[in-house]
């Protein structure tokens, strides 16, 4: 495993690269508070499974993290309901956009996997469960606190209303899935709850802490309830092959660890048994995935030798 001090030198070395990058992708013009994000940010932080956190460049700023809520939208349902959830969204990877809603028409209204948009709407469903959006929202909200031990880690309701008044297509693929039976609550609520989990702000250092129990395989939360291993297989599995959307194929070549990407530019990548990563560039690439934090983290996890595929972490090597 890398040393601390290998891993900052790193960690310097990938944040001045960064910097000078000039290929930087687009920042997502559909929510009308993340069209004004500038892409000159870069922000990584890594905590170890020795507990060493290791952060740099744009590590404390906080962004909005968009889809990466839905793999703790997931924990909580997976919590809720077992395995019962996937009676109701796949868990295959899609070739389609995150918010495509083609698939459904084939496939009886069940969501491909839960990292869609479709899918989370539907995790969010089973979230809901007779109660109110503002109910749900908190104990979400509750559960990342817990997790990262930040109780300063809330909702931009501003920006969940923002994304609200154009959010066309999620309101789309709602009532398309309603149709199919497949969605049971209040479609004002389910929404509201979607786009208001979406809306959760965090930084770099704060989305590496709640990642821990991804890479321990498990974690007892201040409630007393635990996750177990098992949801955390089932996570870190959905991330590996769907986290990135129609590019985690791509992305299992680069990199070769289990992550999952917002469009506010974030990205939480786990090596398993290793370390947490985020990461976080706003500009993205057609995928909607962070261009400098992919790149980033290809880089990170090739000089730490951290590749699910080449049998385990090895001494890091540089240069
Ligand atoms: N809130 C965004 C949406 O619903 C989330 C998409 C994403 O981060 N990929 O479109």
């Amino acid at each position: 495993m890398a040393r601390q001090a290998d891993l900052s030198a790193v960690v310097r070395r990938i944040v001045a690269a960064m910097k000078k990058e000039t290929v930087r992708g687009e920042v997502a013009r559909y929510i009308p508070h993340l069209s004004g994000v500038s892409p000159d940010h870069f922000g990584i932080a890594i905590v170890t499974a020795a507990g060493e956190i290791v952060s740099g460049g744009d590590c404390r700023i906080p962004f909005s993290i968009q889809s990466i809520s839905k793999v703790f939208g997931l924990t909580l349902a997976l919590g809720n309901v077992g395995s019962r959830l996937w009676e109701r969204v796949g868990r295959t990877p899609s070739d389609t956009a995150f918010n495509s809603i083609s698939q459904l028409e084939t496939e009886g209204g069940i969501p491909r996997n839960p990292f869609l948009n479709s899918g989370a709407l539907v995790v969010a469903d089973i979230n809901l469960s007779g109660r109110s959006a503002e109910s749900a929202i908190a104990e979400l909200i509750g559960l990342i606190q817990s997790l990262a031990c930040d109780d300063g880690i809330c909702v931009d309701r501003e920006l969940a209303l923002g994304e609200a008044g154009t959010a066309y297509k999620n309101i789309a693929l709602l009532n398309y899935i309603r149709s199919f039976g497949n969605i049971s609550g209040p479609l004002d609520a389910v929404i509201d709850l979607y786009h208001h989990q979406c809306a959760i702000r965090m930084d770099c250092l704060q989305l590496a802490c709640a990642g821990r129990y991804l890479m321990t395989g498990g974690a007892v939360l201040r409630d007393g309830r635990s996750i177990p291993e098992q949801v955390v297989h089932s996570i870190n599995a959905a991330m590996f092959t769907c986290g990135l959307y129609d590019a985690s194929g791509e992305f299992a070549f680069r990199v070769g660890i289990p992550a999952k990407s917002g469009v506010g530019g974030g990205i939480l990548a786990i090596v398993p048994g290793v370390a947490s990563i985020a990461v976080w560039s706003p500009g993205l690439d057609r995928n909607g995935n962070s261009v400098l934090g992919v790149r980033a983290l290809e880089d990170l996890v090739q000089t730490a030798g951290w590749s699910l595929f080449v049998g385990g972490s090895r001494p890091m090597r540089q240069g």
